[in-house]
């Protein structure tokens, strides 16, 4: 099997370690700050930005991991997470978040470069592009097909204009931003598999297009996901237009992180926070610093934010139900396969057609390939120099980012097989994965990097918005209002929420130290920075693979 990396630490197996290796211990110093931010992914990143430009001076940011990022870490050349965001729409509430992409220099220039995305039909082992707006192709190819697909547009385009009585659009980003009108609400009752059966929609194609957009986006399937998170999905996001990178999100994440280098924020990586508690009207973080035998520092602040993973959150406090109830969380894979060359034909996003996926034929626990979602040709953004059409034309190597989530059965039961798993193993899996759409391909396999992420992501199942609009929704901030939450647990695992709530927890902090002018504005974006209509109608009309 070909060399690689691996990445596989489960933090909260780590941070539980460390603090049973230092209980009793007392930290060998203290430092005081401003501001303490715990946890370094796109959440938390967001929030010492925004503390840093609203001129707050002493700003901690602690990070457990040897690298910033989170779910969006960046491995160099390819993500090890998080891989694209869709340009934001003119009906989103993304002003300042398109905002932040602006200042960090995304441009036109970082939307993805045709080919999108292809299909592989695995009956008729042949790919084909899946065009935008085309669902008139195999295997959305029969009358029934295209039937169900103008009534399943149809639908969406109702929905994607709906206001409730609030005046709110019904489905919109972010999330906070959506219409509590309890009609539109009562959409979260159900799973998106039984809303689509309520509708009459029967073909295996949407069926399992449906299906493979809720794994892709938030590692559920169709059963098990909430049908107001399905729909929120089709008529507040989509990705006709997206922007990506060779690092994927990642790029994002070492963008700001470069930002808060300049202002001078104290970024500590292989930081583990292992107890936060209330002390003299702010907070006091007892951490693990500089990794292997671990060394307990201490900071002070008057506030802290915590951009940490609900159960990493619930770890730290001496009450751990203060970061609200437990949350069911799918692990996911992501695999770099180095290849001397990509196999001929791809596109940025190479799917593979599986109708016996949408049907919910049961696998194995830890199988790679049925919790494939396919692989994205990292190298597909990669800017050339000189002549454009020479680079093009010769073959260079390029890395294919293998995803996978395990949606299916009981997420602590696939962490174990996971676990179980070697990195040869789970290489020799993402190998064999790609070979079956190219039977070539392990010949040009120079090399397989591998992150296993135990707890990728928080469900949504039905019942979603209760733990974000209603009384289970985890509280805001603890330790007396000291403690603001900010991670993405609090809504959907999307880049956009990472902004909201990191933002909006900056401004919670600001404002208590008495800015008054730290108010996140929920505003449609300028015009310059959205989706033209043409693409924004495009992608209303059709969610593409
Ligand atoms: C494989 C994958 C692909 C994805 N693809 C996309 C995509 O294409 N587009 C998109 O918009 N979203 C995508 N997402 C979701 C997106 O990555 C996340 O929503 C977002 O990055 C989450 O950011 P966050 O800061 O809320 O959380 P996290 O990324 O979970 O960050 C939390 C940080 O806290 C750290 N931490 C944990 N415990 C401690 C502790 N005790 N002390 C200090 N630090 C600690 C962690 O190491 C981590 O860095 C993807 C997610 C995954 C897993």
């Amino acid at each position: 099997m070909p060399p690689g990396n691996f990445v596989g630490v489960d933090p909260a197996a780590e941070v539980a370690a460390l603090r049973a290796d230092t209980s009793g211990a007392e930290p060998a110093s203290s430092e005081a700050f401003d501001v303490v931010v715990l946890g370094g992914g796109l959440a938390g990143l967001c929030a010492a930005h925004r503390l840093a430009k609203r001129g707050v001076k002493r700003v901690v940011l602690l990070e457990a991991a040897d690298a910033i990022g989170g779910n969006a870490r960046s491995g160099g050349d390819c993500p090890l997470g998080a891989g694209y965001v869709p340009v934001p729409s003119r009906r989103s509430k993304l002003h300042e978040f398109a905002q932040l992409l602006k200042e960090l220099g995304v441009t036109r220039r970082d939307v993805c470069r045709a080919p999108v995305e292809r299909l592989y039909l695995r009956a008729e082992e042949r790919w084909q592009r899946a065009m935008p707006a085309n669902f008139d192709v195999a295997p959305f190819g029969t009358s029934a097909d295209r039937a169900e697909q103008r009534r399943f547009r149809g639908k969406i385009e109702a929905f994607a204009t709906r206001r409730g009585r609030d005046g709110r659009f019904a489905f919109v980003l972010p999330v906070a931003a959506c219409s509590r009108d309890p009609t539109i609400c009562e959409l979260d009752k159900e799973s998106a598999a039984d809303w689509l059966a309520a509708h009459g929609f029967r073909t295996a194609a949407l069926r399992w297009y449906v299906d493979y957009c809720l794994r892709d986006d938030y590692g559920t399937a169709a059963r098990d996901c909430s049908a107001w998170v399905m729909l929120h999905y089709f008529c507040a996001r989509g990705r006709e237009t997206l922007y990506t990178w060779p690092d994927g999100l990642g790029h994002v994440a070492e963008a700001l992180a470069a930002r808060l280098a300049k202002a001078g924020v104290d970024v500590r990586t292989r930081a583990p926070a292992l107890r936060c508690v209330a002390r003299a009207g702010g907070v006091a973080v007892t951490y693990a610093a500089g990794g292997g035998a671990p060394v307990l520092r201490e900071v002070t602040a008057a506030h802290a934010v915590c951009a940490l993973p609900r159960y990493a959150a619930a770890a730290l406090l001496d009450s751990p139900e203060a970061a609200g109830p437990p949350l069911a969380y799918a692990p996911w894979v992501v695999s770099n396969l180095r290849v001397a060359a990509p196999p001929a034909g791809t596109a940025w996003d190479n799917v593979a057609y599986d109708a016996a996926a949408a049907d919910g034929a049961p696998a194995a626990n830890g199988d790679l390939s049925r919790a494939s979602l396919g692989f994205v040709v990292s190298t597909h953004q990669r800017r050339f120099r000189g002549n454009c059409l020479d680079a093009l034309r010769r073959p260079r190597p390029a890395v294919l980012t293998l995803y996978a989530a395990f949606a299916d059965g009981d997420p602590d039961a696939q962490r174990a097989a996971l676990a179980a798993r070697s990195r040869e193993d789970l290489a020799a899996a993402a190998v064999a994965e790609v070979a079956r759409s190219h039977p070539g391909a392990p010949s040009a396999v120079r090399a397989v990097d591998v992150r296993v992420l135990p707890r990728a992501m928080a469900k949504p199942a039905p019942g979603f918005l209760e733990r974000v609009f209603g009384a289970t929704a985890a509280p805001r901030s603890a330790l007396g209002g000291a403690l603001v939450f900010a991670h993405t647990d609090m809504s959907l695992p999307l880049v956009e929420e990472a902004h909201f709530w990191g933002a909006t927890a900056a401004d919670a902090v600001c404002r208590a130290r008495g800015d008054a002018g730290a108010v996140f504005r929920l505003n449609t974006p300028a015009r310059a920075l959205v989706q033209t209509d043409a693409q924004e109608e495009l992608a209303l009309a059709t969610p593409t693979l």
